[in-house]
């Protein structure tokens, strides 16, 4: 069979679900692969690189739709794209089957299979093709790096000839994947580090990284993360409370704030109010990786970088994977590669959808024409 992955359309996406590395895994496991043109350059991958790992390079996105058996996205399909599927092509992608209800019912009508990798199950076997988490580490690294450019000073102390300088106070509010990704990186640039998170079995995780968790004045505490599977539940009004009360209090003191609260099937919670973001010293930053779901921060335009009135750049990018496109490509492709691994057992080249393996089946949110998303509970073992 034949893989193939066409150029991302969404405008400002640099990504490549294929890189000359991962081409050469899937042909082991017997694939022919084949790449549009141009499909791998913004993130570092010239169309010669593929070639000489053994990738056919073709013109044009139809002929690369037609001819592959198993097209590899990074993006959810354009309905152009979704129209060039059929029965016995399958294609694997970010599909947020939730919030895409129509396109998943147009792309299930297709008869076509549907691989979301954002489907993919949280446990352990499943890491290797957790895409979510490679994204999110990259967003956690990426957005420190990210506030330091818009930071007009050190992240480390530092005594100089010309006077001692204070290290910078970072605070990451949601310790999940990308801010644990966000504390180790501040922490690796000398900055003095508080993390939150409504979950109290990260606490330990923090310390041992070397920063501090932020306590709050609350009987409670937090939420038992282990009732939620991991995640988050909407806080009770007054934990919220005792939480926002806390970031009042310290918000004058800190520089930088990365905000990446969640809630599953929710808008992100607003944690950092207008009135905390005008308490902050000029020249503070705020990077709220939760723009796109509404924000963890009042001032936030997803897309856009804002500098509040006391001089507070608001930061609310929502492609910080696609910045460090050679790197995202890289993991997202062996995410992809891992999927397939296990999606040709015999490693005969040929794709086989067992739906009775629990990985395989929650990612699977089309087979044949038939829609099989929510995938059933996870089996108690
Ligand atoms: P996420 O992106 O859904 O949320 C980010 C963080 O925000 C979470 O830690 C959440 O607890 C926190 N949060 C929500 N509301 C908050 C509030 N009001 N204040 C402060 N913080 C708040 O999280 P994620 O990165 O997808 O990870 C969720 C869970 O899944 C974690 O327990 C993680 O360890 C687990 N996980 C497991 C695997 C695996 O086993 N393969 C892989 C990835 C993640």
């Amino acid at each position: 069979m034949l893989i193939g992955s066409p150029r991302e359309r969404l405008e400002g996406e640099a990504r490549v679900a294929m890189t000359p590395d991962s081409a050469i895994q899937l042909q082991k496991l017997g694939y022919q692969c084949a790449i549009e043109t141009g499909a791998g350059k913004l993130a570092g991958f010239s169309d010669d690189a593929y070639r000489a790992a053994g990738v056919t390079v073709v013109d044009t996105a139809e002929t690369l739709f037609a001819s592959a058996d198993v097209i590899t996205k990074v993006r959810p399909p354009s309905s152009d794209e979704v129209s060039a599927l059929s029965q016995g092509k399958t294609l694997i992608s970010f599909f947020y089957p939730a919030q895409n209800k129509d396109l998943l019912d147009q792309a299930g009508a297709t008869g076509a299979n549907l691989i979301a990798m954002d489907m993919v199950p949280r446990i352990s076997r499943a890491q290797k093709m957790d895409a979510l988490s490679s994204m999110a580490n990259i967003a956690g690294y990426r957005a420190v790096i990210e506030a330091g450019n818009n930071f007009g000073r050190f992240f480390t102390g530092q005594v100089t000839a010309a006077g001692k300088i204070p290290p910078a106070k970072v605070l990451v509010i949601g310790a999940g994947v990308a801010g644990l990704a966000a504390v180790g990186t501040s922490i690796s640039l000398g900055a003095i580090t508080y993390a939150f998170d409504v979950r109290p079995e990260v606490a330990e995780q923090i310390e041992s990284m070397g920063a501090q968790f932020v306590f709050l004045d609350f009987e409670e505490q937090q939420q038992d993360g282990a009732a939620t599977g991991g995640y988050a539940a909407p806080s009770s009004p007054k934990f919220r409370e005792a939480q926002l009360k806390k970031f009042r209090e310290i918000a004058p003191d800190i520089d930088i704030v990365i905000t990446t609260a969640l809630i599953p099937g929710r808008d992100a919670p607003k944690l950092w109010l207008a009135d905390m973001v005008a308490a902050m010293k000029p020249g503070s930053v705020i990077v709220d990786l939760a723009a796109e779901r509404g924000g963890n921060c009042d001032l936030t335009v997803a897309g856009e970088r804002i500098v509040s009135d006391n001089g507070v750049a608001v930061i609310g990018y929502t492609d910080f994977p696609s910045r460090m496109a050679a790197q995202s490509s890289t993991l997202y492709a062996t995410n992809i590669r891992h999927m397939m691994t296990d999606l040709t057992l015999k490693k005969d080249g040929v794709i086989v959808h067992n739906m009775e393996d629990d990985v395989i089946r929650g990612a699977t949110v089309a087979l044949k024409g038939e829609i099989t998303y929510p995938p059933p509970p996870p089996k108690i073992r």
